[in-house]
């Protein structure tokens, strides 16, 4: 600590900084999205439905050859109709992540489940697959219904309903490993790639794995719908429910008959436009973002104490953020909450790695299988600015207060 406080002495305040805000990562619009957007207007095609939606939806089945897509509002609406068209039930268990952001999580509960939150694994800090397994048994021969007697469960001993995997930072989960054991139980697998669209296992696309995928384009995703998401799945049955279900789940009758509880999920056309520009620079975003994670990881090569994912053998990651693992005890004192709290001196941006769900006071009650590996990774874990519209300037800043920080 004393040798950051002795660092800031030096630290050359002047001209060369700026005042503009690094973000970890924001919206980068490319050349043809306000075009789609104002086709709606001329078109009048101002409503949850229309030509963009359609052609959002044709260029997302492109893309990552997921089959069918359901464009909708959000990436956690897309998990909420995946749990609801898999028929979870209140007192049912769903497995999930527990390395996630929370929206992985909420829409259990949105259903009055139970999630049963999984460990991960150090290779790719996505879903254990042994934690995996036990947790499955342990639902099914009826520890967790000994160890957490509080939990209101339809029965003791039950098999799970889904399994959400997470693949964290665009870094893709174990997802062969994951769909073997789900397979071998005969539980329907969720992948959520919110953060991992244009990542990639042996060439296949991160959210085609399971039984059904979603995206996000949240503002801060790598590419954005100001606010969106989508539901996929090579089973066209899927996609076309998550349709139905999206726009209030309206028989067809001309006056509205509905037998099914409905929900209003449907992205609207505008937003729409946005995501088919922002869908033609994709694979540009994909590239900057990971050239982005390649100049941290040559500046780090010479850094004691500083790890990062490496990908293993087929996995591509879209970089979505780049992260860096912190050992104080290697690195002579600094922590990851230190370089966090030195860039944001200068107006720079950085985050700890996502905190578990077991350890969030809104989940903690529920049950959770695993050895501590999140845990630490949320200890030490930070992301740093990742944006693919950052520029020269940008980085040579980061870096330049990074070297301070580490003397490097
Ligand atoms: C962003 C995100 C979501 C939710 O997506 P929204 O579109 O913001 O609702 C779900 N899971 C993960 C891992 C995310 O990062």
């Amino acid at each position: 600590m004393k040798k950051i406080a002795d660092l800031k002495k030096t630290h050359p305040k002047g001209e060369e900084i700026t005042d503009k805000k690094i973000w970890l990562s924001s919206p980068h619009m490319g050349d043809n999205e306000k075009k789609f957007v104002d086709q709606a207007f001329e078109s009048n095609w101002v409503a949850p439905l229309g030509p963009n939606v359609n052609g959002f939806e044709e260029d997302i089945v492109h893309y990552t050859h997921c089959g069918h897509a359901a464009a909708l509002t959000s990436g956690t609406g897309a998990i909420h109709l995946a749990l609801a068209m898999l028929d979870v039930q209140p007192g049912d268990f769903v497995i999930c992540q527990s390395f996630t952001f929370s929206a992985s999580a909420n829409p259990i509960r949105y259903m009055g489940a139970i999630p049963v939150f999984v460990d991960s694994e150090e290779e790719t800090w996505n879903m254990c697959p042994d934690a995996l397994l036990i947790a499955i048994q342990s639902c099914i021969d009826g520890t967790i219904a000994t160890k957490y007697p509080h939990l209101d469960l339809r029965k003791e001993g039950q098999l799970p309903k889904a399994i959400i995997p997470v693949d964290l930072y665009g870094m893709p989960a174990k997802m062969e490993q994951i769909n073997g054991i789900a397979k071998k139980f005969g539980i329907p697998v969720i992948e959520d790639a919110a953060e991992a669209l244009g990542s990639s296992i042996d060439q296949k696309q991160c959210g085609t794995f399971g039984d059904i995928g979603i995206y996000s384009f949240n503002g801060n995703k790598i590419i954005t719908t100001s606010g969106g998401g989508a539901l996929v799945s090579q089973n066209r049955k899927y996609v076309e429910r998550a349709r139905f279900l999206s726009t209030q789940a309206r028989e067809d009758a001309p006056h509205y008959e509905h037998t099914t509880l409905g929900y209003n999920y449907r992205l609207s056309n505008i937003c729409a436009g946005i995501g088919r520009g922002q869908m033609q620079v994709l694979r540009d975003r994909v590239d900057r973002r990971r050239e982005i994670f390649g100049i941290y990881r040559e500046f780090f090569r010479g850094v004691k104490g500083i790890s990062w994912l490496e990908e293993p053998q087929g996995f591509i990651s879209n970089r979505w953020l780049s992260t860096i693992l912190v050992n104080p005890n290697q690195t002579g004192g600094i922590s990851r909450e230190n370089i966090r709290l030195e860039l944001a001196t200068e107006n720079i941006e950085s985050r700890p790695l996502w905190k578990p769900m077991h350890l969030q006071p809104v989940f903690c009650s529920f049950p959770y299988v695993g050895n501590g590996i999140s845990d630490s990774l949320f200890e030490n874990g930070l992301c740093l600015p990742s944006g693919s519209n950052m520029n020269q300037e940008d980085i040579e800043r980061i870096l330049r207060n990074l070297r301070i920080i580490f003397k490097h």
